[in-house]
């Protein structure tokens, strides 16, 4: 499977790269950990890694814009990205070959070629063993660029190694990595540093989220609560795993109202909650998914789902 990638991207002369819309570090990570790879071993080759740049990702790198003439005769490699929908941009149909790298459950298995490993921690992950692979057959080399940005990922993903997720593989490679010359903590700063406001958004959900018996708890943050704490939803993303922190939950979701609808984030200690997160239209990991609800009703229906699955798991 590995092989056959690193085949394919040898046979391109350009190979552009994309990841997912709202992009966390791991999708940036993932898609431009390999676009500097490629670049540092096919110095001849044309290599774009685009999509929307996210500010508060402006510490990894930031992503190329380029012309629909580029895609002809073009690789496209897609990285952390589930479903069609949730690809940036979606002009990747233009391109001669789609392959898709991903560790989210195949649900949508779009694309010529496709490598997904729902064991792997992070699609940056993926990116290292693809790198490790190719090191043996193809000689090929780490850069310091492309190290740091694989590092941001898999500890984007694994949060700071230490969700289940993070195996044998994920201390493996992290400890290949930090071997690389980068400022790890000057990355910690650019991936953890907050602004006051956002902590003072924290004390707000730590200090109003709602627990139920068996551990299920949500918050609602409304626009309101977003323009009272000058914090926009995007800037939201750092908070979603801090109730992880709370004794005795068992899974929650916080509910971010963004423009006519509200994003919904489900995290779980222990139950899956993916199925729900399907149930509403999204997807995501067994015990990290998304989703988004029309209206504070369709919250609450979502409320009720994930009481009773902690109900069943106590
Ligand atoms: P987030 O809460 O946005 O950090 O998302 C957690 C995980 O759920 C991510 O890995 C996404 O793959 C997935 N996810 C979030 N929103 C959606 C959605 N609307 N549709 C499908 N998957 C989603």
């Amino acid at each position: 499977m590995k092989r056959q990638i690193i085949d394919t991207i040898q046979q391109y002369d350009k190979i552009i790269l994309h990841r997912h819309v709202r992009p966390d570090p791991d999708a940036y990570g993932s898609q431009m950990g390999l676009a500097e790879l490629i670049r540092t071993n096919y110095p001849e080759k044309q290599v774009y890694a685009i999509g929307q740049h996210d500010d508060s990702l402006s510490f990894m790198a930031h992503p190329d814009a380029i012309e629909d003439a580029v895609f002809e005769n073009a690789l496209v490699i897609v990285t952390d990205t589930a479903n069609t929908e949730r690809i940036d941009d979606q002009r990747y149909t233009k391109g001669a070959y789609v392959i898709k790298i991903d560790h989210h459950p195949n649900d949508d298995a779009y694309g010529d070629f496709l490598w997904v490993d729902t064991d792997a921690s992070s699609c940056s992950e993926m990116i290292y063993e693809l790198y490790e692979e190719a090191k043996e057959t193809h000689h090929w080399k780490m850069s310091d660029a492309a190290a740091r940005l694989l590092f941001a990922g898999i500890v984007g993903d694994t949060g700071r190694f230490l969700f289940p997720s993070a195996g044998v593989k994920t201390f493996d490679a992290a400890g290949q990595l930090i071997q690389y010359n980068f400022d790890r903590n000057k990355l910690f700063d650019g991936m953890y540093e907050m602004d006051r406001k956002l902590l003072h958004l924290q004390g707000y959900l730590y200090q109003n989220f709602v627990i139920d018996e068996n551990g299920a708890a949500y918050i609602k943050v409304t626009n309101d609560v977003l323009r009272d704490f000058d914090v926009t939803p995007s800037e939201t993303s750092l908070l979603v795993g801090s109730l992880g922190n709370v004794k005795g939950i068992c899974a929650w979701v916080i509910f971010i109202e963004e423009g006519e609808t509200i994003r919904v984030r489900l995290r779980s200690k222990g139950p899956i909650i993916n199925q729900l997160a399907k149930k509403y239209n999204g997807g995501g990991h067994p015990l990290a998914s998304g989703a988004s609800a029309s209206s504070w009703e369709e919250a609450d229906l979502v409320i009720e789902d994930l009481k009773e699955i902690c109900r069943d798991y106590q």
